[in-house]
């Protein structure tokens, strides 16, 4: 019986597949052991705006996009109030007349509300507001090169997180989760533009400039009060927090009347968890493995990207990343059997390989997933072979062979319907891909290529050639056997 049911399990298995259901009607609540997954499998995947992956062309640190955002939460926990700066230089190489900003929040019908825009000597008017694709009209426009600070406000109504559901954004009984919840100055290069990509049926498709972030939380004064996990340590000011964070992918909170909170340093980063009463062991094992993690993966790859790190548990399937902060599955805490060979150990590992494969190095989540979901799938094995080489076999077997991943991985989210091939493509033949690297280089070259490519795509949106070429580099093995079959066309 345990055994079929780890088999079931063992299918859904997934770790950060958002799904974005905006233009899904809310369907009957799931029983609470539905199968997670495969309930997105029924929604046409979206067209992609661009089909190349991008150029790899980043603002210096300076010309980080800087936001200055002021939310106001209300007593019923369920509107937020915004005022949003966005402070940007053109990148474009011509006037912009338009800007296109993301605006994932919606994607929930009723969920997102303009107020309004303005600038400084500069008229703005909202052009069109289609799904997640927000244009702004600027008058006159922006010269190439000019910077303007631009001041959106909207008003947010959370939409609820349905049982065994995988959305992220909205409320649940006990639970707020403000995951892109703001407006988003997109990705810039010169081949492809602007990289604001549609929604697919599968996998995020989310591509994220590093910017400065400046937020205050104003939150209502309910007892018991809120807690809020975010994606970077708040000052308290009063009625809420402040926040400062440099060279973010974005910031995402979350907040309860519930979270139990517990900390355990990693070197220099303070993990923390924010878990629900009675699932105390399982939130302490989360918070262990995920120190675990940052201690071994900032020996074996380089620092991590902030002093802290949150664990929120959810009220949905899954784990998802973002920066400084990741979501782990209620259903992780409650199956957890006090095993490292468990999801919520794997997932949690998982999603904290991605504060290096992300979060550090950013790429394009749509057009190239496998980059950073290999990338992290493969991380899971270093880990485990880290604390034992007996689990190194158990991964294989568990995570990887039941599946035999083949295919190519020049995939991208939109040529999937259904999450479990999508997986066993971009997670696990990217894992074997990985795998086949290691072997041939050698492990010397092989981790002097993964700090390598680290460090040059730092805070950048890195590319599959930009990391092929860091592989190639680092050995003198002709890779181009194994590279060839693994991105055939
Ligand atoms: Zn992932």
């Amino acid at each position: 019986m345990r055994k079929a049911v780890l088999a079931l399990f063992v299918i859904l298995l997934a770790a950060c597949q958002p799904v974005s259901l905006a233009t899904m009607p809310p369907g009957p609540a799931l029983p609470t052991d539905a199968p997670p997954v495969e309930e997105t499998t029924s929604l046409p995947a979206a067209t992609p705006v661009t089909l190349q992956p991008p150029a790899n062309t980043e603002p210096a640190g300076a010309e980080r996009p800087q936001y200055h955002i002021s939310a106001e939460l209300d007593d019923s926990q369920r509107n937020l109030l915004v005022v949003e700066e966005i402070h940007f230089t053109n990148p474009s190489g011509s006037a912009l007349e338009s800007l296109p900003l993301a605006v994932e929040a919606n994607r929930y019908p009723g969920a997102f509300e303009w107020l309004g825009a303005s600038a400084e000597q500069r008229k703005v008017t909202l052009e069109s507001l289609d799904a997640n694709q927000l244009l702004v009209r600027l008058s006159p426009a922006l010269a190439a090169g000019a910077a303007m600070t631009l001041r959106l406000e909207f008003r947010l109504q959370l939409p609820p997180i349905l049982t065994g559901q995988p959305h992220i954004f909205g409320y649940t009984s006990r639970q707020i989760n403000l995951a892109d919840w703001y407006p988003i100055l997109p990705q810039f290069n010169p081949v492809d533009g602007w990289l604001l990509h549609p929604p697919g049926a599968v996998g995020e498709h989310g591509v994220y400039p590093a910017a400065n972030f400046d937020i205050e939380l104003h939150l209502p004064p309910v007892q018991p009060a809120l807690v809020v996990a975010a994606s970077a340590a708040g000052d308290p000011i009063p009625g809420g927090y402040r926040y400062h964070v440099e060279g973010a992918r974005n910031f995402v909170w979350s907040a309860s009347q519930e979270y139990i909170v517990s900390t355990q340093q990693a070197g220099d980063t303070t993990v923390a968890s924010y878990a629900y009463p009675a699932t105390e062991l399982a939130a302490r094992a989360a918070l262990d493995y995920t120190v675990q993690a940052v201690n071994y993966f900032s020996k074996q790859f380089g620092a991590p990207p902030r002093g802290s790190l949150s664990i929120v548990q959810a009220d949905f399937p899954d784990g998802m990343e973002y920066d400084g902060l990741f979501f782990l599955s209620d259903r992780f805490y409650y199956g957890f059997d006090g095993s490292p060979r468990s999801y919520l150990a794997l997932i949690a590992v998982h999603e904290t390989a991605h504060q290096w494969w992300y979060a550090r190095v950013g790429s394009d989540q749509a057009l190239e997933p496998w980059l950073d979901e290999a990338l992290c799938t493969y991380s899971e094995l270093l880990f485990y072979e880290s604390l034992n080489p007996e689990l190194a076999g158990w991964w294989w077997g568990f995570r990887v062979e039941p599946y035999a991943p083949d295919g190519s991985l020049t995939a991208t989210i939109y040529d999937f319907s259904q999450f479990t091939p999508y997986r066993n493509r971009v997670y696990l033949r990217g894992a074997l891909f990985l795998g086949a690297l290691r072997q041939a280089m050698g492990d010397g070259a092989f981790f002097d290529a993964l700090r390598a490519y680290l460090e040059r795509f730092d805070g950048q949106i890195a590319t599959r050639s930009d990391f092929l070429d860091v592989f190639q580099q680092a050995t003198s093995v002709d890779l181009s056997t194994l590279i060839v079959d693994a991105f055939k066309p």
